[in-house]
């Protein structure tokens, strides 16, 4: 007679724009450098909503989404040391990067030329099991849960890199769109004795609360100006017209970060509003310094973070309530 294969139940995207379906797949099999992860927990990001809506070109159809994986190592593939059977790591964006381009040999891995992200061109955390790259494994501090912890792999990591492109001085920094990221975000910058304005959808009299509730010194709707000019802002929601608002709000010399991968198109503005020194750059991804760096960081915090969970099965509901902006802090899928 012969042996069952063994299986795994994944929620796969088949088309854009179509919902996800259950399907039960082969369980995959590492191969050299590889390890497979044992799904704990994978958050869902706003990145998540760009792939399955095909506002981002070729993924790579069937795709299994996610990438704020937690799991446990289960196996893993020829010529793997680390990380080791049993440990538990985390997996975000950044999947796989080539280690030879001229970026990846300058430190500058988030921009390699030939890179592979998670749960777009690699399958992702919506799954019982997930192959990664046992270089992308990041050591996950013991202080939080699966769950809570699924949130840091790409909210809190991207967050954190889009808060370093702030400057280093900057006391008053503004943040647009409070979500999962901005959520995390709060609790560091107060942390370090940083004074956060939170920008939310007007009208959003809970957002405004939860962030207050953080530590956020003032909230407000993204149309209004802030009490005081801004040192820096970070804009989190995919929304181009957030971006001559956020360099009015800042002060000279302020800089005007857009942390997301997708942004509706940026109105045209008036020169005034870039002049007096303020800048707007962009923040790609992360080097896997920046998320040693902030797993180190979170648990000195330490970061709490706010989720809603959701079974596998249930992965389109997840999605719909980050899309409606009904969720308060970070939607969370456990397998
Ligand atoms: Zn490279
Ligand atoms: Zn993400």
């Amino acid at each position: 007679m012969p042996t069952t294969m063994p299986t795994m139940r994944a929620m796969i995207l088949e088309a854009p724009g179509a919902p996800l379906v259950l399907r039960t797949l082969p369980l995959p099999t590492p191969g050299p450098g590889e390890v497979r992860l044992r799904v704990k927990a994978c958050g869902v990001c706003r990145t998540d909503l760009h792939v399955v809506d095909g506002e981002l070109p070729d993924p790579a159809l069937p795709l299994i989404p996610g990438h704020e994986i937690v799991g446990i190592v289960e196996a893993t593939g020829p010529g793997v040391a680390t990380p080791a059977l049993g440990d538990r790591v985390g997996v975000g964006w950044l999947g796989r990067t080539c280690g030879a381009c001229r970026f990846c040999l300058r430190g500058r891995e988030n921009l390699c030329l030939h890179a592979r992200f998670t749960g777009y061109q690699l399958p992702g955390g919506y799954a019982e099991a997930v192959i990664a790259g046992a270089a992308a494994c990041l050591p996950l501090p013991a202080y939080a849960s699966d769950v809570a912890t699924a949130p840091l792999l790409c909210a809190g990591l991207i967050g954190f890199r889009a808060w370093r492109m702030a400057p280093p001085d900057a006391a008053r920094v503004g943040l647009y769109g409070f979500g999962a990221a901005a959520h995390i975000l709060t609790q560091v910058a107060a942390w370090e004795g940083r004074e956060v304005y939170a920008f939310v959808r007007p009208g959003d009299a809970a957002a405004e609360a939860f962030a207050r509730s953080l530590g956020a010194t003032w909230a407000g709707p993204s149309t209004a100006a802030p009490p005081v000019p801004l040192d820096a802002a970070v804009i989190f929601a995919p929304v181009g017209a957030l971006v001559p608002l956020a360099l009015a709000a800042v002060d000279r010399g302020g800089v005007v970060v857009c942390a997301g991968i997708h942004m509706s198109d940026i109105p045209s503005f008036p020169y005034r509003l870039l002049w007096e020194e303020r800048g707007v750059r962009s923040v790609a991804n992360l080097t896997h310094r920046d998320g040693l760096d902030f797993l180190a960081l979170a648990p000195r915090v330490p970061v709490r973070t706010t989720t809603e969970v959701f079974p596998l099965e249930r992965a389109n509901d997840a999605l719909l309530a980050l899309r409606s902006g009904r969720l308060t802090g970070a939607a969370v899928i456990v397998p």
